[in-house]
């Protein structure tokens, strides 16, 4: 049988969207790739909400969405706050050096994210072009207060970069009303489509501060000059090539983006919270702590757990034992004190029980006690109570 894949990323992924990847390949020029290709980059802009952005969907992993933000909007010796929350606002620093930065962090204690206001008092010393945030920091579960930055961002004229990789379309997020410059992210996760795709959507001033630039792009994979002329046919319904696109991986990516759509962002948003709020109802009952230091930073794309008293990471590996794939922890200095379970997509109440039915029978295995089904229990009440 089938394991059920609960990690945070990638995911449970969409039979029709599979089914896009299992389809004739067509033709980069094909009438029907550009119409699609056309379609999923106008619906890329409605899931960011930004209706005055640019979108842009090019083959490669989150991380080169990280790296095509960077190389186009930084110049060697420009600086860059990086609003740090772990592991993946990490890569973001490094990536700004490579590219030339200088790069100041403003830290919070693991678990934690750090305060509009304490951003604001780096910001008000002045020469920052860019901040960059990570929405959830997927090695922590930490959701980052994106809105009061993106707002702050702009009130100092400063660009902002948000990596959504482990929150678009699962996380609250509007883009264009809340001011955010550039919102990166990838297919695997909430977006419904394995891995492959780097997506973002670029808004008014991160494309007037690219065409500013002083000095060339480093790289021509990363360079938008390359690429905005391909998104800009495709979307105007003409073929053009600059590298081969990921034509059935754009398949899947419009036939998401449709789904997507079609439930509603709101509702999406609302859906993540439910299953998210049942989870964290499990945990408790079970006497497992979460690492998030406040429900206010806690995300709800995924859960990040302490094990508790006696029981280390062979936990991981009993819970899959029992048909569910979870994953271990990965911020550098906890990685072995806790784990994750992404809940993106397609979670529902069937995908949600069965993972804490597996969480609690793995605990059992491994010495821990508890009331058997007290998880399982107190996730039903939190469904039921809405
Ligand atoms: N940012 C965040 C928040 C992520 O969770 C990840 C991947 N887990 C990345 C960036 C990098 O994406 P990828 O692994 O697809 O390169």
């Amino acid at each position: 049988m089938r394991d059920l894949l609960m990690i945070p990323g990638p995911v449970e992924f969409e039979q029709e969207v599979l089914q896009a990847l299992g389809a004739p390949t067509l033709g980069h020029t094909d009438p029907a790739f550009i119409s699609l290709f056309g379609r999923a980059l106008k619906r890329l802009r409605e899931v960011s909400l930004a209706p005055g952005a640019q979108p842009f969907v090019i083959s490669g992993s989150g991380t080169l969405a990280m790296e095509l933000a960077v190389a186009n909007l930084v110049e060697p010796g420009d600086a860059a706050l990086v609003v740090n929350t772990g592991y993946f606002s990490d890569r973001m620093a490094k990536i700004l050096e490579r590219h030339g930065a200088k790069v100041t962090h403003v830290r919070a204690a693991p678990g934690d994210a750090p305060s509009v206001a304490e951003v604001k008092g780096h910001l008000e010393r002045g020469g920052f072009k860019v901040v960059t945030v990570t929405h959830v920091d997927t090695s922590t579960g930490v959701l980052a207060p994106v809105e009061g930055l993106s707002r702050l961002a702009r009130e100092f004229g400063v660009l902002s970069v948000v990596d959504g990789v482990c929150a678009t379309a699962g996380e609250v997020f509007h883009q264009d009303a809340w001011g955010a410059d550039v919102y990166l992210t990838a297919s695997q996760k909430a977006v419904g489509v394995p891995p492959g795709l780097a997506l973002l959507t670029v808004g008014p001033r991160a494309m007037e501060a690219w065409r500013q630039r002083r000095t060339p792009v480093a790289s021509v994979y990363c360079d938008f000059a390359e690429w905005l002329p391909i998104m800009e046919a495709y979307e105007a319904g003409k073929p053009a090539y600059f590298a081969t696109p990921p034509v059935n991986l754009v398949h899947a990516l419009d036939v998401s983006l449709g789904l997507i759509l079609a439930e509603g962002l709101e509702a999406r948003f609302a859906r993540h919270q439910r299953m998210a709020r049942a989870f964290r109802a499990a945990w408790a009952a079970l006497g497992l702590r979460m690492l998030p230091v406040s429900e206010a930073v806690t995300a709800n794309t995924l859960s990040a757990v302490y094990y508790p008293e006696g029981v280390d990471a062979s936990l991981v590996g009993r819970v899959k034992t029992e048909g569910v794939v979870v994953a271990g922890g990965l911020h550098p200095d906890l990685k072995a004190r806790y784990f994750r379970v992404g809940h993106m997509n397609r979670v529902g109440p069937a995908d949600l029980l069965a993972t804490v039915g597996a969480v609690e029978r793995a605990l059992a295995a491994s010495g821990h006690r508890f009331q058997p089904g007290a998880g399982l229990s107190a996730a039903e009440s939190s469904l039921t109570s809405r």
